[in-house]
């Protein structure tokens, strides 16, 4: 939808990457503002049937001009630190459509979170639940709850983004969610509205989500014989995207797939989409510097690192990587796309049949979602600029990182 080849050539929306490139030179983050509003729009429709509010996941992308362009369409925010909740705050969000998770929030996160009103805190343990009636005792308010309860449902995700099982770190387990909601209702300054799950993330089929969900009504069925009525179900975020050749179930699939059980459930529904939303509305574009054709592999050094997109390097995720133009000069061969990091570590992408010459743009696509934000300055390598396209403009929305501003934060000893 917003990125497609007009001559030959890639284009974000109106704008031509070899453009934007040449412009704004490389690494270069390019966002399409149409598609973001059209992820977010589709998702929305898709559960149309219901009450419900979107949180989109602050951390898979939370560029203050991407959280604007959300929170105008009406979405709230899934947040996971002080600093995101920050963020959502300056790029005008809505603190009442805001849910806080994570697991480890300070005191000062919840004083904050509880001074500007969000919408709910999703609980992971009883040292959080004590630590927030402490917080709303001070200021004299009642905090809203949810527990993140874990299902223990397997979500057939890579290992690192798996979330829902009993050996991961996240949500309550199972076995004592009863106890951990009825503990909660003992602290007078909670006020328990809901239950949250989150199970993982790049999942490609909806059965997970229904064990999970399935799973989730059971407990609330039961929390309502304790006593304890809740007033809304959040079913997390989670769902795929298409990098390779992966079928993730369409926005309507997901929605319709869950409908009988929500309709006759009937409470309200939050979700915390992030990748689904935000990772096909970016391309990372980076630029050949060298060729180091040898006998076993062909690298094709490019000015993209893993400090500017660590998911190949973290996850092991492949990525596609397309010409800008398309070379006509030389034959295409297997090439490794690697940055010039001293990490074996360090690459885009692996053995990727391109015609590639010295000087050629490559887009790589599906960046929009955990790029960005994983970025770090390893290596004293600057941070990437950032440019969001709307119809035939482009607006930068981040300056690149000068490298004077890498050290300003640093110290000399006092001797010098
Ligand atoms: C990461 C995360 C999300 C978003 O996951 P996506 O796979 O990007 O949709 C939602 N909720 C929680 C609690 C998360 O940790």
């Amino acid at each position: 939808m917003g990125f497609t080849r007009v001559d030959g050539v890639l284009h974000a929306e109106q704008c031509s990457l070899d453009d934007l490139a040449q412009k704004f030179s490389t690494p270069l983050y390019v966002y399409s503002k149409a598609t973001l509003q059209q992820n977010y729009l589709d998702l929305d429709q898709a559960f149309d049937f219901i009450d419900h509010q979107i949180c989109f996941a602050v951390k898979s992308n939370s560029n203050l001009a991407v959280l604007r362009v959300l929170a105008k369409l009406g979405s709230g925010f899934d947040i996971v630190t002080g600093g995101e909740l920050a963020r959502v705050l300056a790029a005008g969000g809505d603190p009442s459509k805001i849910v806080f998770s994570g697991l480890g929030k300070t005191e000062a996160d919840i004083t904050k979170a509880l001074e500007v009103g969000i919408a709910c805190f999703n609980v992971e343990s009883y040292a959080e639940l004590d630590r927030i009636e402490k917080v709303a005792a001070r200021l004299g308010q009642q905090a809203p709850i949810s527990l993140r309860v874990n299902p223990d449902v397997d979500a057939k995700t890579h290992p690192y983004i798996s979330t829902g099982l009993k050996e991961n770190k996240f949500g309550i387990p199972s076995d004592v969610v009863f106890e951990t909601y009825q503990y909660a209702a003992t602290l007078p300054h909670l006020d328990i509205i809901g239950i949250d799950c989150h199970i993982g993330s790049q999942l490609t089929e909806t059965q997970p989500f229904e064990d999970a969900l399935d799973r989730v009504i059971q407990m609330i069925e039961h929390l309502k014989g304790l006593g304890i009525q809740l007033k809304h179900i959040d079913i997390g975020g989670g769902l795929g995207v298409r990098y390779q050749d992966e079928t993730p179930p369409s926005f309507s699939e997901y929605a319709n797939s869950m409908r009988p059980a929500l309709e006759k459930l009937g409470l309200k529904v939050y979700m915390e989409p992030g990748r689904s939303i935000s990772a096909l509305a970016g391309v990372l574009l980076t630029q050949v510097d060298l060729l180091k054709p040898t006998n076993h592999r062909n690298f094709a050094i490019v000015d993209a690192a893993m400090n500017d997109m660590i998911r190949p390097s973290l996850y092991e995720a492949w990525m596609d990587i397309q010409s800008v133009n398309h070379n006509t000069q030389v034959e295409s061969k297997s090439w490794d796309i690697v940055g010039a990091i001293c990490e074996t570590g360090d690459f885009l992408g692996k053995q990727r049949e391109l015609a590639l010459t010295a000087g050629d743009y490559l887009a790589v696509m599906g960046a929009g979602a955990y790029g960005f934000v994983m970025s770090s300055n390893y290596n004293s390598r600057g941070r990437a600029a950032e440019i969001m396209v709307d119809g035939e403009q482009a607006h930068v929305i981040r300056e690149r990182e000068t490298i004077e501003s890498l050290w300003e934060n640093e110290h000399l000893l006092p001797e010098g």
